[in-house]
C-alpha cells in the first residue's frame, strides 16, 4: 500500500501540468501569468512558478487586508463556512451558531480527546483569519494557540481581539508563509486548517508542514474547498468545469484546486495515519445564498463600496460558488489523519 503510495506521490511530483491562467491583479487588471496545478509540480517547474507564488502570496495578503473589516462587521470573526442541517430554513441569525457548528463537526469528526488528559495542549491554526477558530479551540481545550497568516491586517485584528476577550496570553498570531512555518517539528498535538488549502499553490508542501509540525500522536484537520473526484476514467475535469473553477480563483485568489482524493493520496504519501474524510456540501448549502443576502442589504452594499476593489471582485464571484456547489464540481472537504506515535 505505502508503496502504491509512493509510486502515486511520485508521479505527483513529476508530472508537469503546464496549463496556464490568468490572475488580473489590481486595479490595472495587469494579467498575471500563473501555473494553474501547482499541486503537482516537477523541480523544473519550481523555478518557473516562484515569482508567481510570490505574487499570488501578495495578492492573497492585500485581498485579506481589504476585505477582512468588512467581513467581521457582517459576520463576525469567522470567515468560513457554517454547518446545516441539509435543506434547514435558515435565518440570519443563525449564522454565528452554524460557524461554531463546523469548527465543533470538525472536533468530532477528528474524535479530538476532550478528556483532561488527553486534549489538545498546544494548537496551531494554520491560515487563522482574524483568529475565530484560534480562540475558540483556545478556550475550549484552555491550550495554547498560534495562529498564520499571510495578512498583517489579520494578525493584528486577531490579536486585538484576543485581548479584549481575556486570552492574550494563551493565543498569538503572527504573519507567516503556511509552506513554510515558523515552528519546531512535533510542536502541536492539534494542527488545524480551517478553510486555507484552498489558497495555497502546493499541496504536498501544505499538508508536509502541517504533518511536520504536528507531535507524535497529534490530530490533523483540513476543512477546504475541493473540486470533485475525478472518476477512474477521467483525466481531468470537464473544459466547463475548469473554466468555472478558474473564474472563482481568480476572484478568490487561489491557486489549483485539487481533490479530496488527491488530499487523501498525499496524506498515505507522508505515512499518516486514521485518514477519514467526509462530503459537508450539502450541510453548507445555505451559506453563499445568506453572504449575497447580507451584502445585498444598504449596509452590506455601502460597505462594500467603500472597501475596494478586491474585495468587490471577490463579491462578484460568490454566485459562481452557489453554481459550483449546485453542480457538483465544488465540494466542501473535511479531511482528517493523526501523526503515528
Ligand atoms: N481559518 C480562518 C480564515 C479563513 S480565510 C477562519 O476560518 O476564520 C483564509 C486564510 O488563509 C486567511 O487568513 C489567509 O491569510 C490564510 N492564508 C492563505 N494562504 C496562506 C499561506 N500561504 N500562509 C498562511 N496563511 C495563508
Amino acid at each position: 500500500m505505502s508503496s502504491l503510495c509512493s509510486a502515486w506521490a511520485s508521479t505527483l511530483l513529476t508530472t508537469t501540468v503546464t496549463r496556464q491562467a490568468r490572475l488580473f491583479s489590481g486595479t490595472k487588471r495587469q494579467p498575471l501569468q500563473r501555473l494553474r496545478g501547482g499541486a503537482i509540480r516537477t523541480k523544473s517547474s519550481l523555478a518557473v512558478t516562484a515569482a508567481d507564488d510570490q505574487r499570488l502570496k501578495k495578492g492573497i495578503a492585500e485581498f485579506y487586508d481589504e476585505s477582512s473589516g468588512i467581513w467581521e462587521n457582517i459576520w463576525g470573526e469567522h470567515m468560513h463556512h457554517g454547518f446545516y442541517d441539509p435543506d434547514a430554513v435558515v435565518q440570519i441569525s443563525d449564522h454565528r451558531s452554524a460557524q461554531i457548528r463546523v469548527l465543533e463537526q470538525a472536533l468530532l469528526f477528528a474524535s479530538v480527546p476532550e478528556d483532561t488528559s488527553k486534549k489538545p495542549r498546544s494548537i496551531v491554526d494554520v491560515g487563522c483569519g482574524i483568529g475565530g477558530s484560534s480562540r475558540y479551540l483556545s478556550r475550549k481545550y484552555g491550550a495554547e494557540c498560534y495562529g498564520i497568516t499571510l495578512s498583517p491586517v489579520q494578525a493584528e485584528r486577531a490579536q486585538s481581539l484576543a485581548a479584549a476577550q481575556g486570552l492574550a496570553n494563551k493565543v498569538s498570531f503572527q504573519v507567516a508563509d503556511a509552506l513554510n512555518q515558523p515552528f519546531p517539528d512535533g510542536k502541536f498535538d492539534l494542527v488545524w486548517s480551517m478553510e486555507s488549502g484552498e489558497h495555497m499553490p502546493d499541496k504536498l508542501k501544505f499538508v508536509s508542514e502541517l504533518a511536520r509540525v504536528a507531535a507524535p500522536g497529534a490530530t490533523i484537520i483540513i476543512v477546504t474547498w475541493c473540486h470533485r473526484d475525478l472518476s477512474p476514467t477521467e483525466e481531468s475535469l470537464h473544459p466547463e468545469e475548469k473554466r468555472l473553477l478558474d473564474k472563482i480563483c481568480d476572484g478568490f485568489y487561489l491557486p489549483a484546486w485539487c481533490s479530496t482524493a488527491d488530499y487523501i493520496k498525499l496524506l498515505e504519501s507522508l505515512s499518516l495515519k486514521d485518514i477519514k474524510a467526509a462530503d459537508w456540501s450539502e450541510n453548507v448549502a445555505p451559506f453563499w445564498p445568506a453572504v449575497i443576502r447580507s451584502a445585498l442589504t444598504w449596509d452590506g452594499l455601502t460597505s462594500l463600496l467603500q472597501s475596494g476593489w478586491k474585495t468587490i471582485r471577490g463579491a462578484l464571484v460568490m454566485p459562481l460558488m452557489i453554481e459550483g456547489f449546485q453542480k457538483g464540481v465544488i465540494k466542501f472537504s473535511i479531511i482528517t489523519c493523526k501523526k503515528p506515535e
